[in-house]
């Protein structure tokens, strides 16, 4: 493919707005941040968005990138976000939700899982606050197994397995996300700690062992039907989630 020659406006306007955040495995590109008016609950509220893409070349030349990323087919790949609110740097105690991405929930509004209600939650509970950020996953579909494999799961789940064992009986570990690049992207956007917003206690481990400053815990329930009331179940039972009522554990 020809090498496109972007002009210097072009360069200077995005160079300014693209991170380069160094890897084990190469380099994460953080771009942003773009300012985002959000419908939330009918009220419009504003997010600061950013987007962030694995690369394994790590350069400084800008012009590089804009040309790599620009031609490569990235709507085949789904790219990670950030949705920051108030002074999120700066600010003495945000709180954060690390979510993963639930095409059936965030986007269709299923009842077979309590994402889509947690989604909107924690960015109400963000705007609440005064200060935070939604880390929305892209990579974390069906516990990060993706969506195909996420649809035979729910056939499984049709025929008596529950939420792990249809997992595992596809041959994937009950768990298998990781947030060493949603760490690093904190890291480059906040130094101080933060309170993260999850009932599940080893996500609260996974991101303590990962390096992630923290300072507690929010719970997150909510939004219970006769459609996800075994999905929750196994959550508690299986998964060993914290149920509600234990809404805040200090470990500081
Ligand atoms: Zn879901």
């Amino acid at each position: 493919m020809e090498k496109v020659k972007f002009d210097n406006k072009v360069l200077s306007v995005l160079e300014d707005k693209i991170q380069l955040i160094k890897t084990q495995k190469g380099a994460i590109y953080l771009v942003g941040p773009i300012k985002l008016p959000v419908n939330l609950y009918g009220e419009t509220v504003e997010f600061n968005w950013y987007c962030w893409l694995n690369c394994d070349e790590v350069t400084e030349d800008f012009e590089r990138i804009i040309d790599k990323l620009s031609s490569a087919n990235l709507a085949e790949l789904q790219q990670s976000s950030v949705l920051a609110y108030g002074d999120f740097e700066y600010s003495d105690d945000a709180i954060i939700r690390m979510h993963s991405i639930c095409h059936s929930g965030d986007i269709f509004g299923s009842k077979r899982c309590d994402c889509g209600y947690q989604l909107k939650q924690s960015m109400k509970m963000i705007v609440e606050h005064g200060n935070g950020a939604l880390f929305y996953l892209a990579n974390h579909e069906g516990r990060g197994i993706g969506l195909f494999s996420k649809a035979m799961a729910y056939i499984l789940q049709e025929n008596d397995y529950d939420t792990v064992e249809a997992n595992q009986a596809l041959g994937f570990v009950d768990d298998a996300r990781n947030y060493d690049d949603a760490i690093m992207v904190l890291k480059a956007l906040r130094r101080k700690p933060v309170t993260l917003m999850t009932n599940n206690p080893k996500k609260l481990e996974a991101l303590k062992k990962a390096g992630l400053p923290l300072t507690g815990r929010e719970a997150l329930w909510g939004d219970v039907s006769e459609y996800n009331e075994k999905y929750l179940e196994t959550k508690i039972n299986r998964s060993g989630h914290i149920r509600e009522g234990s809404n805040r554990n200090d470990f500081s």
